[in-house]
């Protein structure tokens, strides 16, 4: 994973802060921001979709941001834009179900919530495979350090006991049923990102809780396809 720290030196358009798009040799993708606005600049997280998973072709983006894009160079960005963005006007406890790089949109509303809703109750819960996927660590500690209110959680899918005993995560595993079931509260306002398969299961199981679809938000980092649930 690569992070992007962009200052924009023009500005054509504002729209509600969530994703960017970023153009390069032709191709637009999008990225969220993982950080909460308010800095004078945008942050993204990249992951760098390469040729370490088997039947796969280096990505064209993610590729060019992480071997070319130097600190320093300007890049054309559109406006941030889009849906998926913590609605401040909640004040029922909420929680942040992440798989791997889908962490990064909801970081930036963990953020919002560290600065504008000090007082609401905020855990996250984030899924990687192991310790080389475990993004924002640190900063992640911090937060759930100074901040009472807040709590995280997080499952090494491939980790081991001395993980644990080292404080890298907390499970070993993924995250499962019983956990959710105990640890989310039925009135939580709940928002989920990461890999498709993840979300369906992380969703089937928030329903079979009882927290109703309009408590639950989720992004699909790809084609808003059709989504359905057991
Ligand atoms: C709303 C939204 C938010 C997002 N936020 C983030 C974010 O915060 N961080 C992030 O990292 N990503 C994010 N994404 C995903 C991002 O937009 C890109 O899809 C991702 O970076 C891959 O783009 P790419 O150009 O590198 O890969 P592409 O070139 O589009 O390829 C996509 C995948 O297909 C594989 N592939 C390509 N060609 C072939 C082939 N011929 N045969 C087999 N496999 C192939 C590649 O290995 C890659 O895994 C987001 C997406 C959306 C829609």
């Amino acid at each position: 994973m690569r992070i992007f720290t962009a200052r924009v030196i023009q500005l054509y358009k504002e729209k509600k802060a969530g994703d960017l798009v970023i153009g390069r040799h032709g191709s637009l993708r999008q990225y969220s921001l993982c950080a909460a606005p308010g800095h004078g600049t945008y942050r993204i997280a990249v992951k760098h979709e390469d040729t370490s998973r088997e039947l796969h072709q280096p990505g064209t983006v993610s590729s060019s941001l992480h071997e070319h894009v130097q600190i320093g160079d300007t890049l054309l960005i559109s406006a941030p834009a889009g849906m998926f963005t913590l609605d401040t006007t909640r004040t029922n406890p909420v929680a942040f179900i992440a798989g791997g790089i889908g962490l990064t949109p909801l970081l930036s509303m963990l953020q919002t919530v560290v600065k504008q809703q000090p007082e609401r109750s905020a855990q996250l819960v984030y899924a990687v495979r192991d310790h080389h996927f475990h993004a924002f660590a640190e900063e992640l500690q911090q937060l759930a350090a100074q901040n009472p209110a807040i709590s995280h959680t997080i499952f090494y899918e491939n980790g081991t006991e001395e993980d644990i005993e080292q404080k890298h995560c907390d499970y070993v595993g993924r995250i499962t049923e019983a956990w959710l079931q105990q640890h989310i509260p039925a009135d939580a306002e709940v928002y989920v990102c990461g890999p498709r398969p993840f979300m369906q299961a992380m969703i089937s199981i928030l329903l079979r809780k009882g927290i109703t679809m309009e408590n639950i938000h989720y992004e699909v980092f790809g084609p808003a396809l059709a989504f359905s649930v057991d």
